[in-house]
């Protein structure tokens, strides 16, 4: 039996890329699957694949903005299964500009839904892993929370604070038996440059995506750090398509 067997998984941005990718990898390992993410109809078809799989998945529409959205999630997993195993903070957005345009509400979407989004997490299940003294914290930062380019400052900058947030929870959280985990992918082929728009980057970003891995690989690593025994916690791990600087 996998260490994953049995255990509920709460997955933000479960509706495209690498959450999907995510959920339905421990779906088929027997985890029992919490979805949030905003679109209600792609959140039904997963659960639906996930379900006809022989999977066990619940989803809730939730705005990872909203701190009260983020507690309600958590009530829901609490109510339904009982417990709250793993967190993935997943959900992030990406729309890349160059400073100097200026691309403010952009700049403060990115940091209610890459930075607030995260903490409203962290803040909605650490009261139950605290009491249980058990619980795993997954949290997506990326390559852009190691290296800064032109264009993505404002994302690298929420993706920086994603990697000083989980290295606090992990030491505030030592004695609590609580394992936080950071994920820096590289490219990685989904939605996610979809959103930006400023012209001048975009036709490159893409270009560059061409080469992307896929999301699956992403979710393969998550379900490595999961199903360790719980005295080890892999605090991050780093995925680059082969090619990538
Ligand atoms: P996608 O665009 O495919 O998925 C992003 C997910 O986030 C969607 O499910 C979206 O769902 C959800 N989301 C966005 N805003 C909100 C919100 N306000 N509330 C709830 N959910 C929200 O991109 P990826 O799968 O690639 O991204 C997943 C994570 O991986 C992100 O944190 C991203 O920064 C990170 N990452 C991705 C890389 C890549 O190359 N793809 C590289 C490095 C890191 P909905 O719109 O339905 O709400």
């Amino acid at each position: 039996m996998s260490n994953i067997q049995g255990k509920v998984v709460v997955i933000t941005g479960a509706s495209s890329g690498i959450g999907e990718a995510t959920a339905k990898k421990l779906a088929s390992k027997g985890a029992k699957l919490v979805l949030a993410a905003r679109r209600l109809d792609r959140l039904e078809q997963l659960q639906k694949e996930i379900q006809d799989s022989g999977g066990v998945a619940i989803y809730q529409v939730t705005d990872v903005t909203s701190n009260e959205q983020m507690e309600a999630l958590a009530q829901l997993a609490l109510t339904q299964f009982g417990k709250i195993d793993v967190l993935v903070n997943n959900a992030g957005i990406m729309p890349h500009s160059l400073l100097y345009k200026k691309h403010i509400d952009e700049w403060n979407q990115m940091i209610d839904v890459n930075i607030k989004g995260v903490l409203y997490g962290i803040a909605a299940v650490l009261p139950s892993m605290r009491e249980r003294k058990e619980g795993h914290v997954i949290n997506l930062s990326s390559v852009a929370g190691h290296v800064v380019g032109a264009g993505s400052t404002v994302y690298a900058g929420t993706k920086f604070a994603v990697r000083a947030i989980s290295e606090g929870l992990r030491k505030e959280e030592l004695g609590n038996n609580i394992r936080v985990t950071i994920i820096s992918p590289g490219a990685v082929a989904t939605e996610l440059p979809n959103s930006i728009t400023d012209m001048d980057l975009k036709p490159g970003i893409l270009e560059a995506y061409k080469g992307a891995i896929d999301a699956e690989s992403i979710a393969s690593a998550i379900a490595f750090a999961i199903e360790q025994p719980s005295n080890v916690a892999i605090n991050e791990m780093l995925i680059r398509p082969t090619h990538q600087e």
